[in-house]
């Protein structure tokens, strides 16, 4: 599972700065830095604002470049480098050119034991971290493990509130609050915008005749295709029961009929068989591009609900614009 960019909870990325100048100052070091491992570099997140340190938080460093705190992670086991200087495995460290010749640095990792990054204090001058200093940074690194629990808590509830749980769409609020987004992007810089609404056809027979559990795999399965189909700046969600909306941002009325037809024969192209009975499935469409007359999101999803009204009148399997 991919981890939470703790950047984007202000509070916890405050209390890592707290944590990290106050570990400076007990410690009387001149960095403690609060690091995490990315694909590709290790960046600091906290940097404990000492005058002397030569670390920024955002700094970054590449991987393999034989930073202390990569070996904390490639062990997960505590380091202490007493004198880099006069230590075969650490003179050609890159750190000792910011002058930083002796560091203590624990592992720190997310609730599900993925490695997060490091805790660590540096110094410019040689000798052994006391059992108090590594003490308080491994105390500190617990507090900071407990911070990145309530981060994954919180993107859980998040993901949970954002995520239609049957088919992985956005749910019914996240949609249209990014709908309401592009929406006022539309009204600002008049960027055309365009939906589509779409709505499985007698789905209640597909519930009648084969049972919920059927209906539920044709949302999935349904679902699937539109997320597949879409364009990296469309996004689709549930508005409700079989209905689902689709927004394309930057496309005007005739591209997003094309893409309405393009959804609709993947629909059809879904197979599911149950007792060796094939499933007809198929959907309709309503397809309208927000004009002046829409003065809210709800009436340009209106306009497109008239359009699929349209379509069902007018046979089904279809698509119709507003
Ligand atoms: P139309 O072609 O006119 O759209 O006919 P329809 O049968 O698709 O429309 P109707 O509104 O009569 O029925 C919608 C059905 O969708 C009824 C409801 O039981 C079913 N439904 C809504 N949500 C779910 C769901 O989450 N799972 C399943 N299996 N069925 C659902
Ligand atoms: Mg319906
Ligand atoms: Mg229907």
């Amino acid at each position: 599972m991919s981890q939470a960019d703790i950047r984007n909870y202000p509070d916890v990325m405050q209390a890592c700065q707290t944590i990290a100048n106050l570990v400076a100052k007990v410690c009387q070091v001149p960095a403690v830095l609060i690091m995490r491992q990315n694909s590709d570099s290790m960046e600091v997140i906290s940097s404990a604002d000492t005058p002397q340190s030569p670390f920024r938080s955002s700094d970054t460093v590449a991987l393999n470049s034989g930073i202390y705190c990569e070996t904390v992670i490639a062990t997960q086991q505590p380091l202490e480098v007493s004198d880099a200087l006069n230590d075969p495995l650490w003179h050609n460290n890159p750190e000792i050119k910011l002058g930083m010749i002796a560091y203590y640095g624990v592992p720190v990792n997310w609730p599900d034991g993925s490695i997060f990054g490091t805790f660590c204090a540096l110094r410019n001058v040689a000798g052994h971290f006391d059992a108090e200093q590594t003490t308080l940074i491994n105390e500190f690194a617990s507090v900071i493990e407990a911070l990145l629990k309530q981060v994954s808590s919180q993107e859980q509830l998040q993901l949970l509130a954002d995520y239609d749980s049957l088919t992985q769409v956005y749910s019914r609020n996240r949609l249209l609050e990014r709908l309401q987004h592009e929406f006022d992007r539309y009204q600002r810089y008049q960027t055309p915008l365009s939906v589509i609404y779409l709505d499985i056809d007698h789905f209640k027979q597909v519930n009648d005749n084969y049972g919920h559990g059927i209906g539920d795999l044709v949302l999935q399965l349904i679902a699937k295709q539109l997320l597949s189909n879409q364009r990296q700046t469309d996004f689709v969600g549930r508005l409700g029961g079989e209905e689902f909306l689709i927004c394309l941002s930057d496309s005007q009325l005739n591209a997003a009929m094309l893409q309405a037809q393009r959804l609709l024969q993947k629909i059809t192209e879904i197979d599911v068989e149950v007792k060796s009975h094939a499933l007809d499935i198929s959907a309709s469409c309503g397809v309208a591009q927000a004009s002046h007359g829409d003065q809210t999101i709800d009436q340009l999803i209106a306009r497109a609900d008239q359009a699929l009204y349209k379509a069902k009148l007018a046979g089904r399997n279809q698509a119709k614009s507003a």
